[in-house]
């Protein structure tokens, strides 16, 4: 075994029973761990129409090939279940140092079943698989719970995976983080973990896992480092962290504002990543940003993740990390909000009570535009004067959310398509979800592709399932994107605003690559298509050094297309169709104010047309369902059985 540790564990929580598993190589090699292997044991272990939160959902939490290996952007952990706020499949990632741990633990995955009849703990180490009462852990935010996690387990050095006090409550999207700062947002994965009466995984270990060719892998990691200062997208990350793209987004009139309804915010300069470097990062006060403000995930070079810490009005912990660029979109630009300190401070609430950021803030920001259209008054709010801008109103609805403790707060935490069904009178005007997910920080409306994708995407709305449109411009595209783009089978540069056969093309083909990073749980913003630090030739030689095995580009998109097909036939099993692959009404109006991106909006006989193209080039039916031959071609004419 290279690479991988060879051993899943398998727990049911209802007989209180672990099970150790050990899978073949061929099964390691078909799926490569992630979000793959999690689908595998979904399709085959869960009945079809189970509850999402009920014993029968099926809660994969998996690491890969690569995880725990000395180079960058490989220690991520990706869950799986069925998801409750879209009732098909539920798919989130973190990083952090989680992901390796588990792997030095011994294992590269842990499948979970059942529900407990007492609130528990798992912990996992070299020696030792254990459920313990989490009875202590009840009510208690996410920092606290792994302070009295390490004490209980007399070791500083466990790392935490775990569910907050909002799943407790019931939130929807309720997350799980590592170290109270590490979100795996989407989907609602926190709720399902709390609905299993699981509380927290608990793992440590020594075993770090064998490498095939240490030689090729140490050439590999040393590349990283060199290439890092010369690749300007890798380099900005590095400095400003995901924030780098805020000022980018308000200029390309890329940047959601006011829920969706404009592309530019006047005020992107005081959410700007530079902005943030400057004056809220943890080191600012001492000028000394690289040192205290900046936080990276096991053996990562590039270090993107910004640490803030402030006092005065809005009082921020550094324990609880800082804002990435989509909370700073959700909280500050949707919500028409400028203060960055206001946004950081509903970053650490979000943390502390465990929720998604990209969730959370977008329900606000639809209340707000609700409220400003008077489709919901005070009277709803319970007095809160819920207008765009106003950061107090903004953080209160925020606790009212988290802790449950006021009707307005219990619906809106139950997401922006449940409150739009309580309220009626015309609220869905406002939405901006598919299948349940509100949408990122990224605008399909010039970002073309990403409408295609968001509408398809077996889990909703999501930014990261492929490549983005602008950076294959001619002009913008360099010669080192289109280089590896051409791996791939790209070899033009595009129109960034058209959405032809060629534009869908580059997204399917794309969205095959991440697809694949999902699985090898590598991380995207160092191992991509084309503008990270490494591109799919490096994806592959990484895999060849890791595992001993002759990987190509070709056998990472196979892998790619499996994950795709096993999430599609998931979604069609649990009553999924082609009509959930649509896009919100919001979308499909011109959107307002200043900048590029005024006055556009999405053409509805554009999207159709892209999604019928997809499906072809997918090779599904005309209703988006994969084919037996198709499913036959990926190794996958086992889900006949499902
Ligand atoms: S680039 Fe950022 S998110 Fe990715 S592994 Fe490195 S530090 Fe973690």
């Amino acid at each position: 075994m290279f690479g991988y540790q060879g051993k899943i564990i398998h727990v049911d929580l209802s007989a209180g029973k672990i099970v150790v598993e050990n899978p073949s190589e061929d099964f390691y090699r078909k799926y490569l761990g992630g979000s793959a292997m999690g689908l595998y044991y979904i399709l085959r272990e869960m009945p079809s129409k189970a509850d999402p939160l009920g014993p029968e959902n099926v809660l994969t939490l998996m690491a890969g090939v690569t995880t725990g290996l000395p180079i960058s952007g490989q220690s991520r952990i990706n869950v799986n279940a069925k998801s409750p706020i879209s009732n098909g499949i539920g798919d989130s990632q973190a990083g952090g140092f989680f992901p390796a741990e588990l792997k030095f633990a011994g294992y590269d995955g842990i499948v979970i079943k059942g529900r407990s009849a007492k609130p528990v703990y798992l912990l996992v180490t070299n020696d030792k698989l254990e459920l313990r009462s989490a009875a202590s852990l009840g009510g208690l935010k996410t920092g606290e719970a792994e302070d009295l996690l390490k004490a209980e387990v007399g070791d500083d050095n466990i790392e935490v995976f775990q569910h907050g006090p909002a799943a407790e409550k019931g939130v929807i999207y309720s997350s799980l983080l590592s170290m109270a700062n590490r979100n795996a947002g989407r989907t609602g994965m926190g709720l399902v973990m709390a609905s299993k009466n699981l509380r927290a995984i608990v793992v440590r270990g020594k075993e770090k896992p064998k490498v095939f060719d240490l030689k090729a892998l140490g050439a590999l990691s040393k590349e990283g480092p060199i290439r890092l200062p010369e690749n300007g997208d890798m380099a900005g990350l590095a400095k400003y962290g995901t924030a780098s793209v805020v000022s980018p987004q308000h200029s390309m009139g890329t940047l959601p504002t006011r829920n969706y309804s404009e592309g530019a915010f006047e005020f992107s300069d005081d959410l700007s990543g530079e902005n943030l470097y400057d004056n809220y990062l943890r080191g600012a006060k001492a000028g000394n940003q690289d040192k205290e403000g900046r936080d990276t995930c096991f053996s990562c070079v590039v270090r993107c993740k910004r640490t803030v810490e402030l006092e005065g009005k809005y009082q921020v912990d550094a324990r609880y990390g800082g804002p990435e660029y989509e909370t700073i979109g959700t909280f500050g630009s949707y919500c028409g909000i400028k203060d960055l300190a206001a946004v950081s401070r509903a970053n650490q609430i979000c943390n502390e009570y465990a929720v998604d950021t990209i969730a959370c803030g977008a329900t606000i920001s639809f209340a707000m535009e609700c409220y400003e259209n008077g489709v919901i008054d005070q009277k709803v709010t319970g007095g809160i004067d819920l207008r765009f801008g106003n950061s107090d109103a903004m953080l209160q609805v925020l606790d009212e959310i988290v802790t449950a403790s006021t009707p307005f707060g219990r619906l809106l935490g139950q997401g922006s398509e449940r409150a739009a069904a309580a309220w009626g009178n015309g609220a869905d005007e406002y939405l901006t979800t598919v299948k349940g997910a509100e949408s990122p920080a990224h605008m399909p409306q010039a970002k073309k592709t990403l409408g295609l994708i968001y509408a398809v995407n077996p889990f909703g709305a999501d930014h990261q399932s492929s490549e983005h449109d602008w950076m294959i411009e001619e002009g913008i595209a360099s010669e080192l994107y289109m280089q590896r783009l051409g791996e791939l089978g790209l070899e033009e540069t595009l129109e960034p605003l058209s959405l032809g056969k060629e534009k869908v093309k580059f997204a399917y083909l794309t969205e095959l690559f991440y697809s694949m990073l999902d699985s090898a749980e590598l991380c995207q913003f160092v191992w991509g298509p084309a503008w990270t630090l490494y591109g799919p030739s490096d994806t592959a030689r990484l895999l060849s050094a890791a595992t001993g095995w002759n990987v190509t580009v070709e056998e990472l998109m196979k892998v790619g297309a499996r994950r795709l097909n096993l999430m599609r036939l998931f979604n069609h099993r649990e009553g999924l169709t082609r009509k959930d692959d649509k896009l919100p009404k919001k979308f499909y109006r011109a959107l307002k104010g200043e900048g590029p991106t005024a006055n556009v909006a999405m053409d509805k006989g554009q999207i159709d047309a892209a999604i019928d193209e997809y499906y072809r080039l997918a090779e599904w039916t005309e209703d988006g369902v994969p084919k037996p031959e198709t499913l036959a071609a990926l190794d996958l004419a086992w889900t006949a059985e499902i």
